[in-house]
């Protein structure tokens, strides 16, 4: 059976699922898109992920033609069509069809599509024995240029810092903003763990404030471990106990190494392993 993807209320097969040339989703990245995931039947933190989407339409003054229900139930029926109980899910709204010039009036209307797909970021091996990093020459866009909070189909400057880490051997790199501050990875938020304070930046450093990241805080108030909002600079870093990154796609995931520094004694720490465990239990 063909995967069938949701478009503008429809769905059709894979092979059939096309919009237009002209989309300024495509043209100019001009669109905003969530990544969600389904345990079990159960979509994960979906008012969540639906506020978020909203939202980063609303600060792009794309007017999504359909309301927040009625999104989420095209998730679920989505899935439903493809016989789905786990799922890695995209949600995408592009500004829609337009002409060959910037002018967004020219898209009367935005484009809706759901995939419902899977996805596996990380092989099994490096949750057990956490990935190396390193930290991108490449920064985040500051929020005044772009809100990184806006989680827009325009991602070439997280896939710059992605190249990089790429090409120095690593899955991911540590990105910093304009500041010097750490800011997140290119797909994922970090987390480190120093004297048994938990500490992540804020949502000021320039991050992508993430549902795993709220939900893992969640899990460290309720375990009473300390936690703290906090600029952190590369020192930090590489003085760190441990190291975690998240995301959706990656859950909780170990860092071991920074720019060839050893985190900790080098292995995954007891708070990421101890919040990993939690945050599995939370999708079950
Ligand atoms: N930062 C960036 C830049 C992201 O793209 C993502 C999502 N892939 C995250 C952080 C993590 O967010 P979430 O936990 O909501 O998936």
């Amino acid at each position: 059976m063909s995967l069938k993807i949701y478009i503008d209320g429809k769905l059709y097969d894979k092979e059939n699922a096309k919009i237009s040339v002209f989309d300024h989703g495509l043209l100019y990245g001009d669109g905003v898109f969530e990544g969600i995931r389904a345990y079990n039947g159960t979509v994960f933190r979906l008012d969540e992920h639906i506020r978020r989407l909203y939202d980063s339409a609303k600060a792009c003054l794309i007017e999504i033609p359909i309301p927040p229900e009625e999104f989420k139930k095209a998730i679920y029926s989505t899935m439903k069509a493809n016989k789905q109980k786990d799922a890695y899910i995209r949600a995408v709204v592009t500004r829609g069809a337009g002409d060959l010039g910037l002018d967004p009036r020219k898209c009367p209307k935005p484009c809706i599509i759901i995939i419902t797909a899977t996805i596996q970021l990380y092989p099994p091996e490096m949750y057990e024995n956490g990935l190396d990093l390193i930290t991108a020459s490449t920064q985040r866009i500051p929020s005044v240029c772009l809100s990184p909070r806006i989680k827009s189909c325009n991602y070439l400057n997280n896939i710059l810092a992605k190249l990089e880490g790429i090409r120095a051997g690593c899955v991911e790199a540590v990105m910093l903003n304009d500041k010097g501050e750490v800011a997140e990875c290119t797909g994922d938020n970090l987390f480190i763990v120093r004297d048994g304070v938990l500490k992540t930046p804020p949502p000021e450093a320039g991050i992508l404030e993430g549902v795993t990241r709220n939900a893992v805080i969640e899990l460290a108030r309720k375990a009473k471990i300390p936690f703290k909002e906090c600029v952190l600079t590369k020192y930090d870093l590489y003085t760190a106990d441990e190291c975690f990154l998240t995301g959706t796609a990656a859950e909780v995931i170990a860092v071991v190494s920074i720019d060839s520094r050893k985190i900790g004694n080098g292995k995954p720490g007891k708070v990421t392993q101890a919040l990993l465990k939690k945050f599995r239990a939370l999708t079950k």
